[in-house]
């Protein structure tokens, strides 16, 4: 039985395991020659569907044919589907298509892939969680847990070398997106055990190594039309891919070399542009400069914060600007070692430890030595060394009426906050709004506030409201509560959430009759809104 951890990236997705000795190791994706393997697909006709480096090579050229970035709508409420010869696919299938070609690469190398723990982003929802477990289920792939990215890089580099508490920033700069997060290690007075926590995470959606192929792309664009005296209109689709493929091929160059050449034909003539590191660090000074706002940004949501150690993680910190830049601000704390990798390796760690508790919960069955890439020694030191505390990843509460001002207002209580540790539980006690009130609508949301009220995204009326898009608030489902016939304003419901892994838990009891109601919230699809109806909660019993 083989466990792997699996990096599935915006941009490059990475497969790994342990070797004989416990040291984490990736495998290979020999056919693009290159450790990662390009989360791109390209749907070329009926028969046939190309994952990788072949796919990101048609972009420019058919790119109405090439799906990427698809991390990007995974699990999202609003998420896009796409279609190719009459077939529909989500982002959840053409997820598990990437996730499908890493077993292929690993089978093609002579082992199975059975069971896995896929990473994802530290601040991932409930919804793009489950729908990354669910295209790892459409691989065929037994999907043990998944781990936070952040979580999983600080376990590949603290295998390395684990002793004391730190605290750790982690500075994740991929293909299309900029993570930040700050993670607590920390060593109990027992055992040596080490947790892992996060304390705070920030960053940006739309901010990685595609910006800085689109600064080079527009250099080189208009470096070719100035040599050629054109306008960029007089360029060929075949000319803008020629340039499109070059460019990050171009970017890696520099973060060895202090210049480039690449050679492009121009609408069938040859033309050579010169590109030097210091131009390419002119040209995208800005976006460094956003990546270190949001590191600041994210420090100031854990005040008096001493960072111990910063890991740089994501190919695109193998730009020297990069390391320089966290470097000035962070001096000889900074530490990076194969940061396309470490997220993938980080995972095959902790899918070996979780390999080893699935293990002995079914201890007759049989495993046989040989077919186990890790001995148990080392499985069972790896897993007294850590325990992955999962925490909450949004913020959860009800949304009721408050009664106490002027005018009454419809708020968003939030009773569990983001890095609560799970399973997280709190409770609450509301009070119908009038007397005989028939039923309670109760609903749940999720956000990515850390305050204790705010606007949620419906109003009373269950009509979309504005709130601030940073919040992300979203209404995750409802809970009917129904009330018996004369039921006083007085009569106290308690409301309880309790959120683990899996999904929310909302109960709602009537303290006077007993009567309990539950319901089971993870995902936010087919929720219908009964405007006609509206019954809520209030805050305050007078
Ligand atoms: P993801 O964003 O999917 O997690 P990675 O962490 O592997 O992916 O980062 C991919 C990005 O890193 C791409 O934009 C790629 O061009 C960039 N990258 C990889 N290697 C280098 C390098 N040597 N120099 C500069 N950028 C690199
Ligand atoms: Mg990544």
């Amino acid at each position: 039985m083989s466990t792997y951890g699996i990096d599935l990236g915006t941009t490059y997705s990475c497969i790994a395991r342990l070797d004989s000795n416990g040291n984490p190791e990736v495998i290979r994706n020999n056919e693009d020659n290159s450790n990662t393997l390009a989360s791109v697909v390209f749907f070329e006709n009926e028969n046939n569907v190309i994952v990788g480096q072949v796919a990101k090579d048609n972009i420019e050229t058919d790119g109405d044919r090439v799906v990427q970035f698809v991390k990007r709508w995974i699990g999202k409420t609003d998420a896009r589907t796409y279609t190719f010869d009459d077939k529909t696919y989500t982002p959840t299938e053409i997820s598990a298509l990437i996730l499908t070609r890493l077993k292929n690469i690993v089978e093609s190398q002579g082992d199975t892939v059975d069971d896995v723990v896929i990473t994802v982003p530290a601040y991932f929802g409930l919804e793009e969680r489950s729908a990354t477990k669910q295209a790892g289920e459409l691989a065929g792939l037994n999907v043990l847990s998944l781990i936070n990215e952040p979580t999983a890089a600080a376990l590949s580099y603290c295998a390395r070398q684990f002793q004391e508490d730190r605290t750790i920033l982690v500075y994740d700069l991929g293909g299309g997106t900029f993570d930040v997060t700050i993670i607590k290690m920390s060593m109990t007075e027992e055992g040596g055990i080490q947790k892992i926590k996060v304390l705070a995470t920030g960053g940006e959606d739309v901010l990685g190594g595609k910006d800085w192929d689109d600064k080079l792309y527009d250099f080189i664009l208009r470096a070719c039309c100035d040599e050629n005296g054109l306008s960029p209109e007089d360029l060929d689709a075949e000319t803008r891919q020629d340039i499109r493929s070059k460019v990050e091929e171009a970017k890696r160059k520099l973060s060895q070399k202090e210049k480039t050449k690449v050679r492009i034909d121009v609408n069938g003539a040859r033309t050579e542009i010169v590109i030097t590191r210091n131009d390419f660090e002119r040209m995208t000074a800005d976006l460094v400069g956003k990546t270190m706002n949001h590191v600041e940004g994210t420090l100031q949501k854990v005040p008096d914060i001493d960072i111990d150690t910063v890991l740089l993680v994501g190919g695109s910190t193998y730009m020297p600007m990069i390391k320089n830049a966290v470097e000035a601000r962070f001096p000889g704390k900074v530490q990076q070692h194969d940061p396309d990798q470490a997220v993938a390796k980080g995972a095959a760690i902790y899918a070996s430890m979780l390999g080893l508790t699935v293990e002995n919960d079914t201890a007759d069955t049989e495993t046989s030595e040989s077919e186990s890439n890790l001995s148990d020694d080392k499985r069972a030191e790896l897993a007294a060394k850590f325990t992955v505390e999962d925490q909450t990843p949004r913020s959860f509460g009800p949304g009721v009426v408050d009664t106490k001002g002027s005018k009454n207002k419809y708020i968003l209580e939030n009773f569990i906050k983001i890095g609560e540790k799970m399973p997280a539980i709190a409770t609450k006690t509301y009070y119908p709004i009038e007397d005989n009130q028939e039923r309670v609508r109760l609903r749940a949301f999720e956000n990515r506030s850390m305050d204790d009220a705010l606007i949620p995204c419906v109003n009373e009326e269950g009509e979309p409201q504005a709130t601030d898009p940073a919040h992300m608030v979203k209404l995750l489902g409802e809970l009917i509560v129904n009330l018996p016939p004369n039921t006083p304003k007085t009569t106290p419901i308690q409301v309880t959430f309790k959120v683990d892994a899996s999904g929310v838990h909302v109960e709602a009891i009537n303290t006077s009759t007993g009567d309990k109601f539950e319901t089971f919230l993870r995902t936010a699809s087919d929720i219908d809104i009964d405007k006609s109806a509206v019954h809520q909660l209030r805050i305050s019993s007078d």
